[in-house]
């Protein structure tokens, strides 16, 4: 019959694979949400604080616009009152240069735009035209779009207009910031370092940089950055987006209103994942101990609960030997489905002993008369010659049995076979055993028993038997001989025979008589 192929899995490794897994999916799934929320939540902290700052800063820029305003105004007015003193004029603009380091230069013209002072003295810009004509036509005050002067550098031009008392216009008075330089929108911005790796920069409403932390960004027009147009056309607000150089940044921005400036504030979303990955690392660290200790709780529990199964899985492979009924019985069931396992095992055991020992005793015994069968001798011999124990053998047959079947029928005959077979048990010692060997041939085998011994055993039974009423037969009688074994003399076999030669010595001399082995006889 063809084998099925044994499971390789067993139980225990099955419940410590899939609590195994469990827990892990667990554990990795906790990680997983842990580290989404956290990275949201640095995010959106991110964005809010970038967007607090670029607000924050564009306030500054703002004041530092409006009282370069009102320095220029309050020059606007006092001008306006004497503006064909050029001494006054010069004396003017090298005040407004020297008050604080708003301007890189300061320059007034007249209403045609031409510069009639301007400081400091060594750019020489006296009797040129402005640049740009828009503060003339406008004659409002104006801060320019950043530009490039003729002399080459990046400026910001912040001008007033200069009307006398009567409210004719005369020019402008004006202060250039250069870009590049150190001036007070400089200072302002420098101010503001900080070290989460966010930086802050200053464009115009041309996209051109005012301000960069970088120095090699000042003056460039932003090509394609959503954020920038975010912040040139919107309030303020924050925007997760991918910026000119393609890095993906988390920016805040406000719109300066009365430059048309916008500031951003902006870090890239790298420094997120690098502060998260210290973050998530911690974490890691921190639950690692006890995630250790639950697994090794797993381990240990699985292989407690799993352990009585595997045992009773083990015993119920041998639930035929002798020793199985106590082996179970030794297994422990802390629970319910092993208790009742080993329940049904024991029982199991106990049926299958009891069958066992019932086929044994079976095989062993005659069926008509219940005596030892031939097997049964033999097993008892051979363990009795590895014993070295010494035995007598007495062989017996009916005599002239053919008549009693002949005469009265077989049943009659088996009959008479099962009163023999009790005479016979009736004439035994506890330690004897009784056989039938063949259909009316007996054996007595008698333990530790003398030739002389054995021989009046034998006649006695000869005798009981010759004296006994058999139902419907009437008298019987039968042939005996007797022969001894005792360790070293000789093989069981012949031992054997020669009770049976004694035997037919005994049909020889007539019938209803013991033959005993003679020489033996003389000894014991
Ligand atoms: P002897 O004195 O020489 O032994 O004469 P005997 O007739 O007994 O001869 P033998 O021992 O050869 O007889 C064997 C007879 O025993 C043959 C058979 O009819 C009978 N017999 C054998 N087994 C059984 C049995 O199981 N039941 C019955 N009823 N008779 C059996
Ligand atoms: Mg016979
Ligand atoms: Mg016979």
């Amino acid at each position: 019959m063809p084998t099925r192929p044994k499971p390789k899995l067993n139980l225990r490794v099955l419940i410590l694979v899939f609590v195994l897994f469990a827990a892990l999916a667990t554990l990795a799934n906790s990680f997983w949400v842990m580290f989404k929320i956290q990275k949201q939540e640095l995010i959106e902290n991110a964005l809010q604080v970038n967007q607090a700052y670029a607000a924050r800063i564009a306030s500054g820029v703002e004041q530092v616009l409006s009282s370069d305003q009102e320095r220029l105004k309050y020059a606007a007015a006092v001008l306006g009152g004497d503006f064909d003193d050029s001494q006054r004029l010069v004396g003017e603009a090298r005040r407004l240069l020297g008050q604080d380091n708003s301007f890189n230069s300061v320059l007034i013209t007249n209403a045609t735009g031409t510069i009639i002072a301007s400081m400091p003295e060594h750019l020489n810009l006296n009797g040129q035209s402005l640049q740009d004509q828009t503060p003339l036509r406008l004659r409002q005050p104006i801060i320019s779009k950043a530009f490039k002067s003729i002399a080459g550098n990046l400026l910001v031009f912040v001008s007033q207009p200069v009307f006398d008392g009567k409210g004719r216009y005369l020019g402008l008075v004006g202060g250039s910031i250069r870009l590049e330089q150190k001036n007070a929108l400089q200072d302002l911005m420098d101010r503001q370092v900080r070290e989460d790796g966010a930086h802050v920069y200053l464009v115009d409403s041309n996209r051109r940089v005012l301000y960069h932390p970088y120095p090699e960004q000042i003056g460039q027009i932003v090509a394609e950055d959503p954020i920038v147009d975010a912040a040139l056309s919107q309030g303020g607000g924050s925007l997760q987006a991918l910026d000119a150089q393609g890095v993906e940044m988390l920016a805040g921005f406000t719109h300066v209103p009365s430059s048309g400036w916008g500031v951003i504030a902006q870090q890239p979303l790298g420094n997120i994942q690098a502060t998260l990955q210290v973050t998530m690392s911690k974490v890691a660290k921190g639950i690692l101990p006890l995630a250790l200790f639950g697994l090794v709780l797993i381990w240990w529990l699985g292989t407690r609960i799993s352990a009585p199964l595997s045992r009773l899985a083990e015993s119920a492979k041998r639930l035929d030997s002798p020793e199985s009924y106590e082996r179970i019985s030794a297994i422990p069931a802390q629970y319910s489905e092993s208790w009742q396992i080993r329940r049904a095992l024991l029982l199991g055991t106990s049926l299958l002993q009891e069958k066992i020992g019932r086929l044994n005793q079976q095989a062993q015994s005659d069926a008509l008369t219940g005596l030892a069968n031939r097997r049964a001798m033999q097993d008892t011999l051979a363990h009795w010659q590895q014993a070295n124990q010494p035995f007598a053998i007495v062989s017996m047959d009916i005599d002239h049995f053919k008549r009693v079947n002949d005469t009265f029928g077989h049943g009659v005959g088996d009959e008479t076979l099962r009163a023999i077979a009790d005479l016979m048990k009736q004439n035994s010692r506890t330690d004897d055993l009784p056989c039938r060997v063949g259909g009316e041939e007996f054996v007595l085998l008698l333990p530790n028993s003398s030739l002389r011994a054995a021989t009046d055993v034998a006649e006695r039974l000869r005798a009981s038997i010759a004296a006994a009423q058999i139902d419907t037969v009437g008298h019987i009688t039968v042939s005996l001989g007797v022969s001894v074994w005792q360790p070293g003399s000789g093989s069981i076999t012949a031992a054997l025979e020669k009770a049976d030669q004694l035997l037919y010595q005994a049909k020889q001399k007539g019938r209803n008589c013991v033959v005993a082995e003679q020489r033996s006889l003389a000894v014991s």
